[in-house]
């Protein structure tokens, strides 16, 4: 059955998936969302041994219905190939009685990977399919990982451009080396004064100014998004989830139908409502589990049903979770509002002018499955030292917040659901942090040093996409205020007025 997008502020229009995924964010500023969630067709038994390519067409072929067979396995045999460096794409590895599905083994070592590396290749067949003929421009706001998953994903790719904004002093060293010393014509990489947040609402802005638009479109250009606001990032995560069950089937580590818990380390709340369309389509997913960093926001949500942005943003070690907007927290809305963008669009306009807003208790009820908790910098580094030394697996600092979370759930709640946490990026990334946890001695080494005797004490090689910037030369150098992004962009782009 076809499945359309609407906005999330407006059901009366409806797009393609194609469309939507052209457009990023919906003109109203909503963002698309699926008429309905479609159902799996095979069973977990069918897809259990499947690799995770043809797993990923099951799936995407459900959602981005006007894509043909063929378009669809040229994106996917593009994206999951030997840019991983694993066969499996996403292994899952068992640490104590959990399972950690690793989701860091693409180009970028990071989860952003998963989505970009299709992302492109959807892009460019939608703007086909279409007869788009303007350029494409990917604006996108990076907490450090989207930022460098996206420039790898679309560098060199023709009829793109791409420009990120990044929060000059909120990324790790490993992170702003790897966005600064990106290859390619069309990349453009801009650090500016401000946190996630200032980066995230200006790149809002520009997508929303008609003026610009308008200059754009003389220039033939469009701008598109590649964050996860955009649904074309949304669908290629919900692949993995279906893939986690039918792998711990497969390898008999849990029972056909039997319920998993899934612990998503969470910034944006892209990757688990990613696992909440999963079990909608019917994965046998019990409790999704919402692990925040000090930025608790999510948190507080979840126990009070009251979203309040308005609180002071704290820099932790898990910088792609410090985040006090989460955007695609809006389609949650939506959909327990009962797909009423228009009580959707009076909670975010209330966002927007207050930086909060309340849900009624009828909505609330509909959150059962979810449970939110939030992890300190201490008990994250207590997670990452704790793991190790009982294991001899090491955390990243994402997946540790994840981690303690998860503790706290089990000591809440005595249930001991088969558990999957997953894993967000390489300890390689945080090296400094992952290190400091383990040990304080490591203080004193430098960042490549860290990196060299991590993999020594971790017993993992050195990830090619750490050896590649050891010595790059830094390609990008420009910093602006937040108020220059606009200037900023349109110098980029040659657009003159
Ligand atoms: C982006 C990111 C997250 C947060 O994911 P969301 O989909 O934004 O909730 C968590 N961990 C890492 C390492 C990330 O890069």
């Amino acid at each position: 059955m076809e499945v359309l997008y609407s906005s999330t502020r407006d059901s009366g229009k409806k797009v393609t998936a194609s469309q939507a995924i052209l457009k990023g964010l919906a003109d109203d500023g909503g963002l698309f969302v699926p008429d309905h969630i479609p159902a799996l067709e095979l069973s977990m038994r069918e897809l259990a041994g499947r690799s995770y390519q043809d797993i990923a067409y099951e799936v995407m072929r459900l959602f981005l219905t006007d894509f043909t067979e063929e378009e669809l396995k040229q994106c996917i045999s593009r994206a999951y190939d030997s840019k991983f460096d694993t066969e499996v794409i996403a292994p899952i590895t068992q640490a104590e009685d959990t399972y950690y599905l690793e989701l860091f083994h693409g180009a970028t070592i990071a989860f952003k990977d998963m989505a970009l590396s299709i992302l492109p290749h959807l892009m460019t067949t939608a703007a086909g399919k279409n007869h788009a003929e303007n350029e494409i421009v990917i604006l996108a706001a990076t907490s450090g990982d989207t930022g460098k998953a996206a420039l790898a994903g679309f560098a060199d790719v023709k009829g793109t451009k791409i420009i990120v904004f990044y929060p000059k002093n909120g990324v790790s060293p490993i992170q702003e080396k790897q966005m600064v010393t990106q290859k390619g014509d069309n990349t453009f990489v801009v650090g500016i004064h401000g946190n996630f947040d200032d980066a995230q609402t200006g790149v809002k802005a520009l997508f929303n100014d008609r003026e610009l638009a308008q200059e754009m479109e003389q220039a033939g250009m469009q701008f598109s998004s590649a964050n996860s606001i955009n649904i074309g990032r949304l669908v290629p995560q919900v692949v993995y989830y279906v893939y986690s069950y039918a792998k711990l089937l497969e390898e008999e580590k849990i029972r056909d139908g039997e319920k998993i818990n899934v612990v998503v380390p969470t910034g944006n709340f892209g990757n688990i409502l990613a696992a909440f369309y999963a079990k909608n389509m019917g994965v046998p997913i019990g409790k999704l589990i919402c692990a925040s960093n000090e930025n608790k926001v999510l948190y507080d949500f979840f126990v009070t049903g009251r979203y309040d942005r308005n609180r002071e943003f704290v820099l932790t070690s898990s910088p792609s979770m410090d985040i006090l907007i989460s955007s695609n927290l809006e389609r949650l809305i939506y959909r327990i509002a009962g797909d009423d963008a228009q009580k959707n669009k009076e909670l975010m306009e209330a966002l927007g002018r207050t930086g909060s807003y309340e849900i009624t208790e009828q909505m609330k009820e509909q959150l059962a499955d979810f449970y939110g908790n939030y992890a300190d910098e201490k008990e994250t580094s207590q997670q990452i030292r704790e793991l190790y030394e009982s294991t001899g697996y090491v955390l990243d600092t994402h997946t540790a917040v994840a981690g303690a979370v998860y503790q706290k759930y089990k000591t809440e709640t005595k249930d001991d659901t088969a558990t999957l946490i997953v894993s967000t990026a390489s300890p390689f990334k945080f090296t400094r942090n992952v290190m400091n946890a383990i040990d304080g001695k490591y203080d004193a080494m430098s960042d490549f040093e860290l990196v060299d005797e991590l993999s020594k004490i971790g017993n993992v090689d050195v990830p090619p996409a750490i050896e590649e910037i050891r010595t790059a030369p830094v390609l990008h150098d420009t910093v602006c205020d937040k108020t220059e992004m606009k200037t900023t962009v349109k110098r980029f782009l040659g657009i003159v007025s």
